[in-house]
């Protein structure tokens, strides 16, 4: 699976930034580019952050007895709908139209199929209604219908995700502690996930929502082939060197930081599928 990496050819600036995680805080540096890039662009490098993140969050939830239960081959939670941010779709996009014809044709006839279900299901129509949008309760409901359609994320294969370097952030941040079998059914199971202290997924979709395209920041992920062939380039709009956009990314975490702080604590189980 292709990453790409800011550095290429091109000369990088190294950052040092700190972010409060767990018992105290992660100092890390980044290397940035030094010229103009976007926050698109700059994706590698906050997967990078997240990694760094979750691997503290995990190595003091193990230590208190709480370990992660997510292993290789568990995909329940690979049939929740995928928030996606506007700048992961963005990357998303230019990721498929690299990959050769006959793999994208394949990887299309896998997002129709999965639309297709969906849409029998009855859940398109309510993605598409404009509750939606507007009322968080009516968005948890369709949420919980378009996991009981049990339809899969059409990156994934043989239960195992298909573009695992590059996933979104949500999937990374999805980190289960309760017992693997409770998944098959988060809606009425207590599935029990780690809280984590900081989502980076938040801050891409407070940074997507400035943007004024939808109120939730974020597009199903089963709708990134519909939405990639408008070639939309959101990230433009956050643009600068590379620390200028790395800064304005941090400012953007200690704001989503803030309201998470405000919205109370997450549902492990629901996260996922409904972020905001
Ligand atoms: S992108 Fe990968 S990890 Fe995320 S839901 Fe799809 S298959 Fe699962």
């Amino acid at each position: 699976m292709p990453e790409s990496h800011p550095d290429g050819d091109h000369p990088t600036k190294s950052v040092a930034f700190s972010l409060p995680v767990g018992r105290g805080n992660l100092h890390a540096n980044a290397r940035v580019p030094a010229g103009r890039t976007t926050v698109t662009e700059l994706l590698p490098v906050i997967r990078n952050i997240e990694t760094a993140i979750t691997g503290r969050v995990e190595e003091e939830a193990q230590a208190a007895g709480h370990p992660i239960s997510c292993s290789a081959g568990c995909a329940a939670c690979c049939r929740q709908m995928v928030p996606l941010s506007f700048f992961e779709a963005e990357a998303l996009g230019g990721w498929l139209r690299s990959l050769p014809e006959n793999v994208r044709a394949e990887l299309e006839k896998r997002f129709l199929r999965a639309l297709t279900a969906l849409r029998e299901a009855g859940v398109i129509d309510k993605v598409l209604d404009p509750k939606f949008e507007q009322s968080d309760e009516f968005a948890a409901g369709v949420t919980i219908d378009y996991f009981k359609a049990h339809v899969a994320c059409p990156f994934l294969e043989n239960e195992n995700c298909g573009i695992y370097s590059i996933r979104p952030l949500v999937c990374r941040e999805y980190m289960v502690t309760s017992p693997p079998a409770l998944c098959q059914n988060p809606a009425e199971n207590d599935v029990w996930g780690l809280d984590l202290p900081v989502k980076l997924s938040h801050a891409l979709f407070s940074f997507s929502r400035k943007l004024g395209q939808n109120r939730r920041g974020w597009i199903p992920l089963v709708f990134l082939f519909a939405w990639a062939r408008r070639g939309a380039t959101p990230g433009d709009s956050v643009s600068g060197t590379g620390e200028e956009v790395l800064k304005k990314f941090l400012d953007e975490v200690a704001e989503a930081v803030e309201a998470d702080k405000n919205r109370g604590p997450a549902l492990g189980g629901a996260e996922k599928a409904n972020p905001s």
